[in-house]
């Protein structure tokens, strides 16, 4: 008797904290509290070791939590809350969720990933309203792609709040060193990719390479003199460099304001889907930047450059020949 009655006051405390911390989280991510409440709630049911380790990992990581933490922030983590690699990326997860852009599902994910550097990147789902639900971006998927933003070199794990769908196994296996790639999907232990994407189809089916964050290609020019900023030409142009284009053609966008570019460039997959549009890539990197949605509305500009065989494009541009 005693014992259920400090089994129910210890479940109760921990509601009391679950719903505090959740508070606190809300000041900061105003929505859906209860959905909030009842996931910390069971988090804590099922471990409270991990809900206090969620707290204070919260606490750590500040109100505006980053996308990216370099190897020595990692170590850091790890020695200051005794963690192993697997249980720090299950927090991360839970953590960073909360800034999933969700206007019409309203229903969170979070992923985080450890890349070979020793640097951990996260993401999230992303949703706009009034635009295609193809727009959509899942939180694997903005996660890899933060990290190929930071040039990792290679994917080691990554961990998600939910099991990854088919749509994120493939863009796993589009990536250069997916063969070694582990995943925690949900509360699982980590498992090859291979496990989850049997009899895969992927780059390597049609001889193709993979998504290689350290690859850039050749330097490239704009055809004629297009009427476009120079500067922002140019970083359209740099952004094109990197576009992961193995079936030929693809654009690269950059759409721009006056006081920064936001550029993106396509990830184009194997299996045709889920490639990721250049728009995709600049609102991942914006969004992982922690940058305001809207632009500014001085001037905003937008160029798109793109090969002349592309079905659409606003500035042509062609390789620079190399002496
Ligand atoms: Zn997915």
């Amino acid at each position: 008797m005693t014992n259920c009655l400090a089994r129910s006051t210890g479940m109760a405390a921990m509601r009391r904290n679950a719903k505090k911390e959740n508070r606190r989280a809300s000041f900061y991510f105003p929505l859906e509290e209860d959905c909030d409440t009842h996931r910390l709630v069971a988090l804590a049911l099922a471990s409270p070791y991990l809900i206090s380790m969620l707290a204070a990992l919260t606490q750590f990581l500040g109100d505006r939590p980053s996308f990216y933490y370099p190897p020595e922030q990692v170590l850091t983590m790890k020695e200051r809350f005794h963690l192993e690699t697997p249980e720090l990326l299950r927090l991360m997860v839970q953590v960073i969720r909360q800034f999933a852009v969700v206007p019409i599902s309203n229903f969170r994910v979070g992923a985080a990933a450890l890349g070979s550097s020793g640097a951990i990147y996260c993401g999230v789902n992303m949703e706009w309203t009034r635009v295609a639900f193809a727009q959509t971006v899942h939180a694997e998927q903005c996660c890899l792609t933060n990290a190929w933003h930071h040039r990792e070199p290679r994917i080691l794990m990554l961990a998600a709040s939910e099991p990854p769908c088919g749509h994120c196994r493939q863009f796993m296996n589009e990536l250069c060193g997916c063969e070694n790639l582990q995943v925690i999907s949900k509360d699982s232990a980590p498992m090859p990719l291979h496990d989850l994407l049997p009899k895969d189809f992927g780059p390597a089916a049609l001889e193709m390479r993979g998504i290689d964050a350290t690859w850039q290609g050749p330097a490239l020019r704009p055809v004629g003199s297009p009427k476009v900023p120079a500067d922002l030409l140019q970083a359209a142009l740099e952004a094109a460099q990197r576009a992961h284009v193995p079936y030929g053609t693809g654009p690269s966008g950059s759409r721009s304001t006056p006081l920064r570019h936001l550029l993106g460039c396509p990830l184009e997959n194997a299996a045709y889907n889920p490639t990721f549009s250049p728009l995709q890539v600049a609102l991942v990197r914006m969004h992982c930047d922690h940058k305001p949605w809207t632009a500014s509305p001085r001037r905003p500009a937008s160029c798109l450059v793109s090969s002349p065989q592309a079905p659409y494009h606003v500035v042509s541009i062609e390789r620079v020949p190399s002496n």
